[in-house]
C-alpha cells in the first residue's frame, strides 16, 4: 500500500455539473482505486498561462492505494475520459472539464516518458501546492529537499485573489 497525492482540477462543466459537482463525483469515483484518506477543500483559483478562460476549482486528495504508478494513471485518465475531458483541443493550460494528476508517489521518483512523479510542474504551483499543504504540510517532496509547506512558502506572493479556499457544500457532501 502506498499513500498518494492526487491533484484535481477543472473549470468547465462536464456531466456531473459544475467543476465542484465534477471534483465531488472524481473523488467518489478515487475511492474505487483505493482508500481515500484526506481531501483537502477545494480552491477557487486563478488560470496560469492562458488567462481568458474561468477560474479553476482545485483540490488534493490523499488515496491509499495498491495500484503500481503506471497502472493508476492509466486509470486516472480513463475517469478524466468519464467526465468528459476532451483533448482534440487542448491548449497547454487551458480549458478542462476535469484534470488528475499524480503529484506523490509514496517517496518514489520517477522519470519516464509518459508519467514524471513528482509532478514535474508541483513546486511552481500555489493551486496545487495550497491544497497540499493543508493535508499533507510536512510531506517532504522527493528531489527538492524540502515539505510541501516549504516549497508553498518559497512562491512569490501572487495576487490576493489567485488561490482562494471555497466553501461547498457539495463537496462536503461527497
Ligand atoms: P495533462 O492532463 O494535460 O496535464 O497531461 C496528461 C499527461 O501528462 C498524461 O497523459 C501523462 O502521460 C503525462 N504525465 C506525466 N507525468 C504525470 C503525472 N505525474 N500525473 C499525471 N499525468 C502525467
Amino acid at each position: 500500500m502506498t499513500i498518494v497525492y492526487i491533484g484535481l482540477g477543472g473549470n468547465l462543466p462536464s456531466i456531473a455539473g459544475a467543476p465542484e459537482a465534477t471534483l465531488a463525483s472524481a473523488a467518489e469515483r478515487l475511492a474505487s482505486l483505493g482508500r481515500v484518506v484526506r481531501r483537502s477543500r477545494l480552491y477557487s483559483t486563478a488560470p496560469v498561462g492562458f488567462a481568458s478562460q474561468p477560474r479553476f476549482v482545485n483540490a488534493v486528495v490523499a488515496l491509499e492505494t495498491e495500484l503500481d504508478p503506471r497502472a493508476l494513471l492509466d486509470a486516472l485518465l480513463g475517469i478524466e475520459r468519464e467526465f468528459g475531458r476532451d483533448r482534440s483541443f487542448s491548449v497547454p493550460n487551458g480549458p478542462r472539464t476535469l484534470d488528475l494528476d499524480i503529484l506523490l508517489y509514496g517517496t518514489e521518483v520517477i522519470y519516464g516518458t509518459a508519467l514524471q512523479v513528482p509532478h514535474p510542474r508541483l513546486t511552481g504551483r500555489a493551486f496545487v501546492l495550497a491544497p497540499l499543504s493543508e493535508i499533507a504540510p510536512d510531506e517532504p517532496v522527493p528531489g527538492t529537499g524540502q515539505t510541501a509547506r516549504q516549497l508553498l512558502e518559497g512562491l512569490a506572493a501572487g495576487e490576493d485573489d489567485a488561490v482562494r479556499p471555497m466553501e461547498s457544500a457539495i463537496w462536503r457532501a461527497s
